[in-house]
């Protein structure tokens, strides 16, 4: 994909990768990219700064890492499937089905959309209720897995419960009427032709990846957020080896820009969280950084008419008033709105448009100067607060 600051790379990792796979990932990022590494609010891991010439020799890096680089369609799971000591019951081998099933070759799903995504959520206390997908698949109890479409867990209509060895079968027909569509069809038009109940109630409170979980064999894993989605090859590789010196076992990029280490002691998971906080990663629920979101912007993004990332920590100051609340700040350098889609308390969209209560691409109530930026946001973020 071609930025601002040259082609980008999309890693999917659904399980966790090896402390010596992500230190050869972080040597080839600064080898034939530009060293920054970002985590997505999906959990994707991006690698920055390929150039035409390098991008070849870094894929075959990949392809020798055995690293995924997203399947059609796209494959979503929780971030402790199979491991989180809190399931009802284990959904690797299904995940290990899916895998086959949406082999790259296969031709009834050539059609698909490269957008379009399956997502698997195997319980626990950290699940995707806040990730929409196109279909999703969330594991109850009794091995039977809860199937929606087109949307987060509260949005999605609700389609029925399907037993563990129906949920294949199940998938495959649906993606093939997704496929027979053509590849702008997403799950949302499928709804519209189907007569769906209305979807049981939500009962999982939200949850966050900063903490430390409880896993099946004993162990914890320990989560930690990017600042800002983004950092360095050399800081992840720094922590990554200090995760090692705790006995952990691998590194998972998931969603909402976090990284779980998987493996510590209960006093190792306390070792690493400094050590996160050394590298200047969010290691608290409670972090301001954690209301503010950014775009790659200038000058890493060529549409970008704001530095988002330079002006980050200004911003996530004046933010302090929303620590508590559901409510983020978007820094948008255009009308895209690639980092955050939905909408938001506060997004300004570069380089002067302020919208409130509303996604980078509706319009604008109005203008600010750069002098006037981050005070003009500390007031809104007030008003937010106290309304
Ligand atoms: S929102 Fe605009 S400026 Fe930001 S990364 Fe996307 S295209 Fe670039």
């Amino acid at each position: 994909m071609q930025t601002g600051d040259g082609l980008l790379a999309r890693i999917v990792a659904n399980e966790p990768v090896s402390v010596e796979k992500l230190c050869s990932l972080c040597d080839a990022s600064e080898a034939y990219g530009n060293g920054i590494v970002e985590i997505t609010q999906r959990g994707s891991l991006q690698i920055r700064g390929l150039t035409t010439a390098s991008a070849p020799r870094f894929a075959g890096i990949i392809e020798i890492l055995g690293l995924d680089t997203g399947s059609r369609p796209l494959l979503l799971t929780s971030p402790l499937l199979g491991i989180d000591a809190g399931e009802a019951f284990d959904s690797t081998a299904l995940l290990a089905q899916l895998k086959v099933a949406f082999r790259p070759d296969r031709p009834d799903f050539q059609g698909l959309g490269a957008k379009v995504s399956v997502l698997l959520d195997g319980g626990g206390s950290l699940h995707l209720d806040a990730v929409p997908a196109d279909i999703r698949l969330e594991a109850t109890s009794n091995y039977l897995f809860k199937l929606s479409l087109a949307g987060d867990a509260a949005s999605a209509a609700f389609v029925g419960y399907v037993s563990m060895n129906r949920v294949v079968a199940s998938l495959e027909d649906l993606l093939r009427l997704l496929a027979d569509r053509g590849p702008g069809a997403r799950a949302k038009d499928l709804v519209a032709g189907l007569s769906l109940s209305a979807a049981p109630a939500i009962t999982r409170p939200p949850c966050d990846p900063i903490g430390a979980y409880p896993l099946k064999d004993g162990t914890f894993a320990s989560g930690f957020a990017l600042s800002f989605g983004h950092t360095t090859a050399a800081a992840l590789k720094r922590f990554a080896k200090s995760a090692a010196d705790q006995g952990v076992r691998g590194l998972r990029p998931v969603p909402g820009r976090a990284l779980l280490a998987i493996g510590s002691s209960l006093a190792g998971a306390e070792i690493l969280r400094e050590s996160a906080a050394k590298e200047g990663f969010i290691v608290d629920v409670t972090d301001a950084r954690r209301h503010v979101i950014a775009c790659a912007g200038a000058p890493a993004c060529a549409s970008a008419r704001l530095p988002t990332r330079e002006l980050a920590p200004d911003v996530a100051r004046a933010a302090r008033p929303l620590v508590g609340t559901p409510h983020v700040v978007h820094l948008s350098g255009c009308g895209k709105g690639c980092a955050h889609p939905g909408p938001a308390a506060v997004t300004i969209v570069g380089p002067d448009l302020v919208v409130v209560n509303g996604r980078a691409g509706d319009a604008a109530s109005s203008t600010v100067s750069s002098a006037g930026l981050v005070a003009d946001i500390e007031r809104l973020c007030n008003t937010i607060q106290h309304g």
